[in-house]
């Protein structure tokens, strides 16, 4: 096969210093998304990574798993051909028959000193030769430099050169699991696993915090909903990890305690100081949640301001500033919409009030909270979790229970348990 695949990457080369590092890890996830299929490579040239497959059939394949690689802008599927005018300008002529366009440009870039034409010569020249070849084919074809309907590429770097009139846009972003750990709280629902995407197209791992209620008649547990979120984002970070927290009991305290209006808020709070928690077991630096400014009413400036009181780690919401329907066309890019469809018992709308605060303060909650014993509230949640841990290997999502120790050890340390005498500190996973 005389195919190449050229892998133009994103953003990665201003990063200075660094550049090696975002490099090195762009390496290893093409590899870890590619590892059982056939393709040579990646081979880094001249600031691009080049992977020469090595079946026509398994093409579609590769490129879908190179589409889920964070940090690739597009992906160049070329032909190599000699440094030769002569020759680049048969290959040319050949690929955009194929093409058959009703209009096209070409666009080039030659960093070989050795070739005797620049860019604009050599794209003048090919334009030229392309619409004599077609027109010959009674083509009523034309040059058109603005959005053509195909554009010939032609990339050449020192003793080689590409051609390509296929690229294939990458899902942008930094390299996978370059930034720390986040924890995202998963509802279930369509925003948070968006916000959970665009967390880890910033190069976060995303570790995920579910919490769940009992299922009720007409609908199914968001257990399953959570869990199927979670293994759909697994080929963006390789690995990830799942906390399925109880909820139920925690809900019921709060009803008994609490005014109504409050009610949503204050599950929020409890389920970011579960989360903040996980983020300790996990070593993680923030929080993730898909809230969107003012789409609910637990999402009003004053409640979310209210909410964040006392947590003290930053709580990401990287779709705060969007709408709806640019949420619902990323959840349908990535593949999590139809899951977030699935009719599951959300446990927030449970024992909703009928008019629930808008403008909560701060010390609202706190008051209503004083009511409260959280602490104790926190520990039960932590102790009824179970984790999932799923992996991307060879193109296959594989789940197991896991069972953190550093999740054990913290929760010993909150119910004052002393650690046996002699035994070693953990270290966590
Ligand atoms: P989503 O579509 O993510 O459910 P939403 O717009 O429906 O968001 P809410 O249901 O009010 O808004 O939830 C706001 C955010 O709170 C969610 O995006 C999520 O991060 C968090 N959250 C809500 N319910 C849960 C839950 N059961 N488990 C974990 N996180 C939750
Ligand atoms: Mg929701």
């Amino acid at each position: 096969m005389n195919r190449v695949l050229i892998l133009h990457y994103h953003e990665i080369w201003l990063k200075g210093g660094n550049k090696n590092y975002f490099l090195s890890r762009l390496i290893v996830a093409v590899k870890h998304a590619l590892a059982d299929l056939p393709v040579a490579g990646p081979q880094f040239t001249s600031e691009r990574l080049l992977l020469r497959p090595q079946m026509e059939e398994a093409m579609p394949k590769i490129l879908e798993r190179l589409r889920r690689v964070f940090g690739l802008a597009y992906v160049a599927v070329a032909r190599e051909v000699p440094s030769d005018p002569t020759a680049i300008e048969a290959a040319a002529c050949e690929m955009m028959a194929e093409k058959n366009p009703r209009t096209f440009a070409v666009r080039a870039k030659i960093a070989d000193p050795r070739f005797p034409m620049n860019s604009m010569e050599l794209e003048r020249a090919l334009g030229r030769q392309i619409l004599d070849h077609l027109r010959a084919r009674a083509s009523g074809v034309q040059v058109k430099l603005k959005e053509p309907e195909v554009t010939c590429w032609v990339e050449m770097i020192p003793g080689r050169t590409f051609l390509y009139a296929d690229r294939v846009e990458g899902a942008g972003g930094l390299p996978p699991v370059t930034s720390g750990r986040l924890v995202a709280l998963l509802s279930g629902g369509f925003d948070s696993a968006v916000a959970a995407y665009k967390m880890m197209r910033r190069g976060a791992h995303v570790v995920f915090a579910h919490f769940y209620g009992p299922p009720s008649i007409s609908r199914g547990s968001s257990r399953p909903v959570a869990e199927e979120i979670a293994r759909t984002l697994t080929p963006y970070q390789f690995t990830t990890r799942l906390y399925l927290v109880p909820f139920d009991e925690v809900q019921r305290q709060i009803v008994a305690a609490t005014h109504e209006s409050f009610r949503v808020l204050l599950y929020r709070r409890m389920m970011a100081r579960i989360a903040r928690q996980i983020a300790r077991a996990e070593r993680a630096l923030g929080l993730v949640t898909g809230d969107s400014v003012s789409q609910v009413a637990s999402q009003t400036l004053h409640n979310l301001a209210a909410l964040d009181r006392g947590i003290d780690l930053p709580i990401y919401r990287p779709l705060a500033g969007d709408d709806k329907t640019e949420i619902l066309k990323l959840a349908r890019a990535i593949g999590t919409y139809k899951i977030s469809c699935e009719p599951f018992e959300d446990c927030c709308p449970r024992f909703m009030p009928r008019s629930p605060a808008i403008f909560a303060r701060p010390e609202q909650l706190e008051r209503a909270e004083a009511a409260l014993d959280i602490e104790a509230l926190v520990t039960l949640g932590l102790e009824g979790a179970t984790v999932r841990d799923f992996k991307f290997e060879n193109g296959e999502v594989a789940l197991r229970e896991a069972q953190p120790r550093r999740l054990q050890k913290l929760l010993d340390l909150r119910k004052g348990i002393p650690r046996a005498s002699g035994a070693r500190p953990t270290t966590g996973e």
